[in-house]
């Protein structure tokens, strides 16, 4: 067990009461990790608080647990620990998040994560690049801590692999995924219930969304680096929401000898506008460099990354940073 497994386990056993988060817009590595994390803290006898500021996404909705995800700290009481599950920094979780930990309201704050990037916020920070998901790091730590995984963990931390390896098809799919995949199947989970709810309940206007988005397809660099863009007309015409976006940076991923995949997405809060961009490699372009250019990060091969300014300006920023990493 190396140093930080070791103080995270201490920092559990000198605890009561545990907040667990994940970043904004949550994927099922960040939703499985956190209710597959707080739901065996709840074993060893801790009180449990699941937050995200976003909340679940309809398509996670058969998480086991994700019912009891608040999207608001306000009335929550103080906790003795915090845990930001597949988060880069404590600020992915957001701002409520970090005020919350600015007025002293955590004692410890641990960050369990295995994106590339990563920032120093936080007491402890148990991380491993070399897992395919965040899910893979709490699985450990439970086992580790003798946690009995049943059958509502396991669904959770099965969910956090086939989302973050893409159904086992990514290059961060290793022997370990497959095991650690295996055993959770031996405790209850079945792979195609898992399948279904995560790759075949789009919503109808996730699909009137896709084909909107299509004819935006875009390439250059001689095919190696092709793009799409999703602006907050076509949200309107399709009736689609945010969330429906995940996965359609796959749409240009796709296509044969693109190494540098590219989604623009026209956010629409409040402040002033950006996009957020989504980057996808295939190849040896390390596009957690270029998301980090931009103050974003994530992994060598999926990161991202929010640019402020029109479409224009911000594809003319974003490719010419693309340009400048091929080979
Ligand atoms: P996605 O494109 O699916 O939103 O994100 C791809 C990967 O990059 C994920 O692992 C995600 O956590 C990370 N990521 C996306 N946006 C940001 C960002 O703004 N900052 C950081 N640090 N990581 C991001
Ligand atoms: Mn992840």
């Amino acid at each position: 067990m190396n140093e930080e497994m070791k103080a995270v386990i201490d920092a559990i056993h000198n605890s009561d009461r545990v907040l667990v988060t994940s970043h904004e817009n949550p994927d099922g590595d960040a939703l499985g990790s956190t209710l597959g994390l707080g739901l065996g803290l709840e074993k060893l006898g801790k009180e449990v608080v699941f937050y995200n500021k976003d909340g679940v996404p309809e398509l996670l909705t058969f998480l086991p647990g994700s019912e009891r995800i608040e999207t608001s700290l306000e009335g929550a009481g103080n906790f003795d620990l915090a845990f930001a599950v597949d988060c880069t920094g404590t600020s992915r979780a957001g701002g409520e998040f970090e005020d919350f930990l600015k007025a002293g309201r955590c004692r410890q704050v641990v960050i369990i994560d295995h994106h590339q990037t990563n920032s120093t916020s936080a007491d402890i920070r148990l991380l491993d690049s070399g897992s395919s998901s965040t899910g893979e790091i709490v699985y450990l730590l439970l086992k580790t801590m003798s946690v009995g995984i049943d059958e509502a963990i396991a669904k959770n931390l099965y969910t956090t692999i086939v989302s973050d390896t893409g159904s086992f098809r990514y290059s961060n799919t290793n022997p370990v995924t497959f095991r650690d995949a295996s055993e959770l199947v031996e405790h209850g989970v079945d792979p195609s219930e898992i399948s279904e709810a995560l790759f075949e309940s789009e919503p109808l206007r996730k699909l009137r969304l896709v084909a909107l988005v299509l004819p935006t397809l875009s390439v250059r660099e001689g095919n190696r680096v092709a793009s799409v863009v999703i602006d907050r007309s076509m949200f309107e015409k399709a009736g689609a929401r945010r969330e429906d976006t995940e996965g359609l940076v796959n749409i240009p991923r796709s296509i044969k000898g693109v190494e540098v995949a590219v989604a623009f997405r026209e956010e629409t809060g409040n402040g002033s506008p950006y996009w957020k961009i989504s980057l996808r490699s295939k190849g040896d372009v390390d596009v957690a460099r270029i998301a980090e250019h931009f103050g974003g990060g994530g992994h060598k091969k999926a990161a991202g990354c929010s640019v402020e300014g029109v479409l224009e300006e911000v594809q003319s920023k974003v490719f010419g940073c693309i340009s400048g990493e091929l080979k």
